[in-house]
């Protein structure tokens, strides 16, 4: 019997690890994949007070060891059903074990949309970014192309036009799906463009990005912006929908939960990007663990 069974090893879940293993609590962390969630997939993490530049990676083993080292217990498991028991505890289901813990966190996290088209993995970090906040400082004085059409998208324009050269926004559809107050504001931004009915076709450049090949979706006419980063920002999905029973989700499916980390069910926790939330960062994720790590705490000592 577990005191916390953590779904995912994000940053959210080891943290929240760290808090529970300090506070001398039995811990297991089931991953579907491999350490780290997102974050391991960030070249560089800049924007975490006190470091000044890690590699993403870097930062995830380092966390993954304290905890460890701490007395976590890890399995490399995909984490299918939460199932509450009449006795208040919980039996997580994988897709090869059951385990028994007192209470469970879901720490699942979320990912960015994709376009889909090809080398789109193998150019991330060398040009294609789906986060303006943790990558736009590394376009600073250059020209980014952003594909996308909603809030976000045009807020990372807003931000980018700071520190670019110039900000070429692409869209798929013939108008924004964002709020009227943004599309007025890229409007009379100088250094910001935008053109509708823009299908993404190709990546142009060998290793690194060097602009992006559209077809006007209307005319057929072949469109080329040039650019040294491109911001995808066609949205984030998680994949919650399995534990729909033990938790309430909002209509994109992130799990609802308040301050304390609580969801619906006392004594299932969910934290970082998986829950839904207006930041989704490395900082807020680890606030989100720590958060639920020390709530836990009390709750096992009632
Ligand atoms: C390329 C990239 C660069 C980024 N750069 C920065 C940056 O510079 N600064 C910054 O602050 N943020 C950055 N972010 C965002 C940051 O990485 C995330 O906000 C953060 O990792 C969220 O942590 P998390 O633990 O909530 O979720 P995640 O990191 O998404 O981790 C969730 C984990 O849960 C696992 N999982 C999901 N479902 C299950 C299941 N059913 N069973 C078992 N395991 C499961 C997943 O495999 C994953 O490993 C970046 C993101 C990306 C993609």
């Amino acid at each position: 019997m577990y005191d916390s069974i953590i779904i995912g090893c994000g940053p959210a879940g080891m943290t929240a690890a760290l808090y529970l293993l300090r506070a001398g609590k039995k811990v297991i962390l089931l991953e579907r994949e491999s350490i780290g969630g997102q974050v391991a997939k960030s070249p560089r993490l800049e924007n975490f007070p006190s470091i000044t530049s890690i590699a993403g990676e870097d930062f995830a083993s380092q966390l993954f060891d304290q905890i460890t080292d701490l007395g976590a217990s890890f399995e490399v498991e995909n984490g299918m059903e939460v199932i509450k028991k009449p006795n208040g505890t919980f039996t997580v289901k994988t897709d090869f074990n059951e385990y028994e813990g007192k209470t469970v966190v879901l720490a699942t996290g979320c990912e960015h949309k994709k376009l889909g088209l090809a080398r789109e993995d193998e150019l991330v970090g060398h040009g294609i970014s789906y986060c303006a906040v943790c990558d736009g400082a590394f376009f600073a004085k250059q020209d980014v192309i952003i594909i996308g059409d909603a809030n976000t998208a045009l807020q990372y324009a807003i931000s980018l036009s700071d520190i670019c050269t110039h900000v070429q926004i692409a869209t798929l559809f013939d108008h924004f799906f964002a709020d009227e107050i943004l599309i007025e504001r890229i409007k009379h931004i100088e250094n910001i463009s935008y053109r509708h009915n823009l299908a993404s076709v190709e990546f142009l450049g060998e290793n690194e990005i060097e602009g992006v090949l559209f077809e006007d979706t209307q005319t057929k006419e072949k469109v080329t912006y040039k650019a040294s980063g491109v911001f995808i920002c066609i949205g984030q999905q998680p994949d919650n929908e399995r534990f729909k029973g033990i938790v309430d989700l909002d209509e994109r499916g992130f799990i609802l939960a308040n301050d304390k980390m609580e969801t619906k069910t006392p004594g299932v926790y969910a934290v970082g990007d998986c829950r839904r939330k207006g930041i989704r960062q490395v900082i807020t994720a680890t606030s989100d663990g720590a958060i639920a790590g020390v709530e836990i705490a009390k709750y096992l000592s009632r």
